[in-house]
């Protein structure tokens, strides 16, 4: 076990206390080395959309791989099936999204977006405008602008990323960040009134992008306000920055419309998005793009004679055919319906907890929720924790984000399922108290 450095862990406790060793997966189900099965609430990291050993995603990989098990993109070739999943892919885009990029990481997503943007910004002479802005709380990935935009300090800790890039604005978190007695609505304004005054102290000329998750996940699934998104694309218009949504979370359902962009009403230039793209069953992930993004991009390449970027595993084959067939599933799960039967199952059978000791909000859209824990007003990470941790030893999986649990199943969860994680939240708060 020593041979391996984790992520996101202290590598000096993992020695002392090993990770456990997943082995086998069914359905949302998924099983140690020592015989222990949880039903894992969070899909893995947010992704395993169809479970952990979806049957159809593995033969669509087998079948492939007896095909054409790799090709690339680049200097006038690519493999058929990354073409096929590109049509397929714009087909279900946000209206005005109308091309992709393939990638292999979330990370890698938002690095491309980011780059992109900035590439857009000096082909139609406008190179000052380099800086990003990004929120506090935020999650855009492990790379080294993604990093940056992060907004949680420990992405930050004793790496040198370039945080000079990145201009920070505030949360959309209405439960923890409200004035006493302000309402979501002055909220939403004052945190767009915020980003209009930051914008003009730090020069709009000097700003390519703003970037957000429609939906905050890793930082706690925050739900924007209503009127937020709308105020906050008013701003960006009036100041000629571009709009990235980050949709590696909330893309393909996750939050009731096939994409966070269409439940919460943004119009984004650029979007990332990965994860649920091949249900976690392959590293594949793709930024999207406006046809004003594409052409500015399409002729300053042409000017410089080639768009010099791309990476070896781009777009492959065998993760295109997995996303083929994972969006062949959705559509046959009918997304936006099969969302909103599993979200309003898990909304209704959370409300009780709200009265519990210790729970101060509980929310949830789509098919994910949050649920966050204070004491005497303040937040309670050591409940949140112990909690979690119960609720492991009971044989369920939730996501332990400072003092919110977050839970975001796969689709294939049934009721049972569901009643299951929250009567074991319920039994787990219960018993922390
Ligand atoms: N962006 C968002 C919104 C994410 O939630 C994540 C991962 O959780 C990433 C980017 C990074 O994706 P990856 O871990 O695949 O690099």
């Amino acid at each position: 076990m020593n041979a391996h450095l984790y992520p996101f862990t202290d590598p000096i406790e993992a020695r002392a206390t090993p990770p456990k060793q997943m082995v086998s997966g069914d359905g949302a189900y998924v099983t140690d080395t020592l015989g222990n099965t949880y039903l894992d609430a969070v899909s893995g990291l947010w992704c395993a959309s169809l479970g952990f050993n979806p049957e159809r995603l593995q033969k669509a990989a087998t079948d492939q791989m007896g095909k054409l098990g790799y090709y690339h993109s680049f200097m006038g070739r690519t493999g058929e099936v990354t073409n096929h999943l590109a049509e397929r892919l714009v087909e279900k885009l946000p209206d005005g999204i109308d091309h992709v990029f393939f990638g292999t990481s979330g990370s890698e997503a938002v690095e491309n977006a980011i780059k992109f943007a900035r590439y857009f910004q000096i082909g139609r002479g406008k190179s000052t405008k380099a800086r990003i802005i990004a929120r506090d709380g935020a999650y855009h990935g492990s790379g080294s602008i993604s990093a940056a935009l992060t907004g949680m300090s420990y992405c930050h800790d004793g790496f040198d990323v370039p945080l000079s890039e990145v201009i920070r604005t505030g949360r959309a978190h209405h439960f923890a960040d409200a004035h006493q007695g302000e309402s979501e609505t002055d909220f939403a304004n004052r945190r767009v009134q915020e980003l209009e005054e930051l914008i003009i102290a730090q020069d709009p000329d000097t700003i390519c992008a703003f970037i957000g998750e429609p939906l905050m996940g890793s930082g706690g699934v925050f739900i924007p306000p209503e009127g937020y998104w709308q105020g906050v694309q008013q701003v960006l218009r009036k100041y000629d920055i571009l709009l990235i949504a980050d949709e590696i979370i909330t893309g393909f359902g996750r939050t009731g419309q096939w994409f966070g962009s269409q439940t919460f009403g943004i119009k984004p230039d650029l979007m990332t998005m990965a994860k649920q793209l091949t249900g976690a069953m392959f590293p594949l992930s793709a930024v999207g793009m406006s046809a004003q993004i594409y052409d500015g991009l399409s002729e300053h390449a042409h000017r410089l004679g080639t768009f010099g970027h791309g990476v070896t595993y781009g777009g492959h084959p065998v993760g295109a055919a997995i996303a083929l067939e994972t969006l062949k599933i959705y559509e046959e799960m009918d997304l936006p319906v099969h969302i909103a039967a599993l979200g309003a199952h898990l909304r209704k059978a959370l409300e009780p907890l709200q009265d519990m000791a210790g729970v101060g909000n509980i929310r949830s859209i789509g098919f994910v929720a949050g649920i966050e824990f204070t004491k005497n007003g303040a937040p309670d990470d050591a409940t949140a924790r112990a909690v979690g941790e119960e609720a492991e030893r009971r044989g369920v999986l939730f996501r332990i984000i400072n003092n919110t649990l977050a839970i975001s199943p796969p689709y294939i969860c049934t009721t049972h399922d569901i009643d299951k994680m929250v009567q074991v939240m319920r039994d787990s708060i219960a018993q922390t108290h």
